[in-house]
């Protein structure tokens, strides 16, 4: 089943806001129902989970199984007992998914679907990093490849990067890669000194601090809520700081009426459907484009994921020995993070 208009022509127009202020072209609702309702009976043909970040389109969060952020998508894919794991995210993730669930077949919709962050961290020059600092304990944000993984000795995520570090020794010196805005946001709360790896998002180092004072102009009475992978300057007038789970479930405990979202504008949607009688915001980029969103994750489609459970490909397929290494700091976490 092809749907209209998702072709790779408009796979680039989806990448072209950050270079030319053009939005995606909105697919028609009926195509979107129609391709909805065979990725239903693919899914339960295959057995299959779909798990979806929040990042994700909301066409593609709407079907999911399960929405969430890194942490909670390590826990759902740990737990599955569906013989195949639909990944709508970026391949670290569906690395992560598969490291966990090695028996399963991981699938990602879009292959090409990266991360600038983990880009910022090749294995060899983090090995080399690591051999200058031999009495390290290194700690991953899990926004990195498998084979960074596999020469760490705790992963952690946005959601619960502070409790982990807290529990370290206080003698031991650390390493924390590969976002260094993460890593200093995580020195301030634990008051730990880390050695940074200064590797950082392209989406989150993009917003414009003039457009969050604007905002504040305009909305006196908003609260700014801000992702750890910000720049310190934007942090700096945060009221509230958090991974993007902690950021929706602020948006419901929280009196104020009004939010000003510093991350990837993806988690609106889920926001609206939460808080739906509030007011959201979400912030521009430096060059003024408010289409402020991750290219990487907007690589998948609603119809590359039908494709790919139609197919079972493109499939994560990683060495055994791989596999092996990278689950250690993994299990790690999940064992210290409970
Ligand atoms: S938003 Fe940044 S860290 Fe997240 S997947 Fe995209 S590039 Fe990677």
């Amino acid at each position: 089943m092809e749907i209209p208009g998702d072709s790779e022509t408009q796979i680039g127009q989806r990448l072209m806001p950050r270079l030319t202020s053009s939005c995606p072209v909105p697919v028609p609702m009926s195509a979107v129902n129609a391709l909805g309702a065979a990725i239903e009976k693919l899914k339960r043909d295959r057995n299959a989970v779909i798990l979806a970040h929040y990042y994700q389109e909301p066409e593609i969060q709407d079907i999911a199984d399960f929405t969430g952020d890194s942490l909670e998508l390590s826990r759902q894919a740990a737990k599955t007992d569906a013989d195949v794991i639909v990944f709508c995210g970026v391949h670290f993730m569906a690395e992560t998914a598969k490291i966990l669930s090695p028996q399963k077949t991981v699938l990602l919709p879009d292959l090409d679907a990266g991360c600038s962050l983990a880009d910022d961290c090749p294995a060899d020059e983090f090995a080399s990093f690591r051999d200058q600092h031999p009495d390290h304990f290194v700690v991953s944000y899990i926004n990195c490849t498998a084979a960074v993984k596999a020469q760490s000795d705790l992963i952690c995520t946005s959601s619960n990067a502070v409790n982990l570090v807290q529990q370290l020794p206080e003698d031991r010196p650390v390493i924390f890669a590969p976002d260094q805005n993460l890593g200093r946001w995580v020195q301030r709360q634990t008051g730990r000194n880390l050695t940074l790896w200064q590797g950082s998002c392209i989406v989150h180092e993009t917003f414009s601090e003039e457009a969050v004072l604007k905002l504040k102009l305009e909305h006196p009475d908003a609260e700014v809520i801000a992702h750890p992978e910000c720049q310190e300057n934007l942090l700096e007038l945060a009221d509230f700081i958090g991974s993007t789970s902690k950021l929706l479930s602020y948006t419901e405990s929280s009196q104020s009426e009004t939010f000003i979202v510093l991350t990837e504008p993806g988690i609106l949607h889920q926001m609206k459907q939460r808080v739906p009688e509030k007011n959201l915001y979400d912030v521009p980029g430096i060059d003024g484009c408010s289409c402020n969103e991750c290219p990487y994750m907007r690589l998948n489609t609603l119809q590359k994921l039908h494709d790919c459970l139609e197919n079972l490909e493109p499939a994560i397929e990683m060495e055994e020995e791989l596999l092996h290494k990278a689950l250690q700091p993994i299990q790690r976490m999940l064992d210290m993070s409970r």
